[in-house]
């Protein structure tokens, strides 16, 4: 039997209707308007992409965006002035630094310097401390978004093995700490995990956070799995993922398409977590 798409494109937009209706509420009842900086430094094309879709998504939702594009020759010192400014400024609920940033660029400092009570994105340490204690807080937008994709298959996570492949700050770690607050048992493997496809083929649940386009071949799926993809790679001018759809779609119960899924949900969380940030403060 042919897996379900789970199709984060559709299950954003609703979140996206949902939203409106919240800061229509945030709006007649407070008269706020929260609003999102981003701050892309550089031209790199794909993070111009990325920041012109945030930017969309807020017009269409109804945050106000202030998209900052500094030239690839930015000084930290002038970074960080930003960040001051932005932190201090009332009319922005949340920061967001465009990743990667150029090199003479340290990232723990430039992202430390948001406010973490602005940290949208989920990428401040103190917010990584939280979700690591378990405390309430930002969740990261594509961890956030994974978990959101997975109960919406029904399947519930309490008890089930989930396998993450991949171990970034921002994916990885974070959705292997989602994965357990929500009781999974969870195994995190990376690119020094021996024997990964007999791992991987005892997932009830598994993510795929590698950026290796068609690495997870149907081999790596336990049949009626839940199958997460997150790899994002552009081949031939095409998004890619980790996944090979064609051979895992035969033996998962469920399946997240590239382009389509994971995606498209990173942006409606980072939406939600401004609305949230909005009201938090408001
Ligand atoms: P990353 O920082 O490059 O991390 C990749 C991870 O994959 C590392 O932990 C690495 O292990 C592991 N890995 C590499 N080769 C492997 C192998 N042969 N076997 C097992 N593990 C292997 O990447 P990331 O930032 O987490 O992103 C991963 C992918 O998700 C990328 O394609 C990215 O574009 C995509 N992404 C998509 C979204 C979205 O919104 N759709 C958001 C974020 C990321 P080591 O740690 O041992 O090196």
């Amino acid at each position: 039997m042919e897996a379900k798409i789970i199709d984060g494109k559709a299950m954003a937009a609703g979140i996206r209707q949902e939203l409106k209706v919240r800061l229509e509420k945030l709006k007649d009842e407070m008269g706020i308007t929260p609003g999102l900086a981003v701050i892309l430094v550089g031209d790199d094309p794909a993070s111009q992409t990325y920041v012109n879709n945030k930017e969309k998504a807020c017009n269409e939702v109804g945050i106000d965006s202030y998209i900052y594009r500094l030239p690839v020759d930015t000084s930290e010192e002038e970074v960080l002035g930003l960040i001051a400014k932005l932190n201090a400024d009332s009319q922005i609920d949340g920061i967001l630094v465009q990743l990667p940033l150029p090199k003479h660029l340290d990232e723990h400092t430039v992202l430390g310097a948001v406010d973490a009570r602005k940290d949208v994105d989920g990428t401040h340490i103190v917010t990584a401390g939280k979700l690591l204690a378990g405390e309430k807080g930002f969740k990261p937008c594509t961890p956030k978004g994974i978990i959101r994709m997975i109960k919406s298959t029904g399947l519930e996570i309490q008890g089930k093995h989930a396998v993450v492949v991949g171990r970034s700050n921002i994916v990885g770690k974070p959705v292997a700490l989602l994965l357990l607050n929500e009781n999974a048992t969870v195994t995190m493997c990376h690119s020094k995990t021996e024997d990964l496809q007999s791992v991987c083929a005892g997932a009830d649940i598994l993510v795929a956070a590698i950026g290796k386009p068609g690495f997870i071949t149907g081999d790596y799926i336990k049949e009626r799995a839940v199958v997460i993809d997150v790899g994002t790679t552009k081949v031939d001018g095409v998004f890619k993922g980790d996944v090979v759809f064609e051979e895992a779609s035969k033996k998962a119960a469920f399946i997240s398409p590239v382009p389509g899924g994971v995606g498209p949900m990173t942006i409606a969380m980072l939406m939600e977590n401004t609305v949230e940030a909005g009201e938090t403060y408001a």
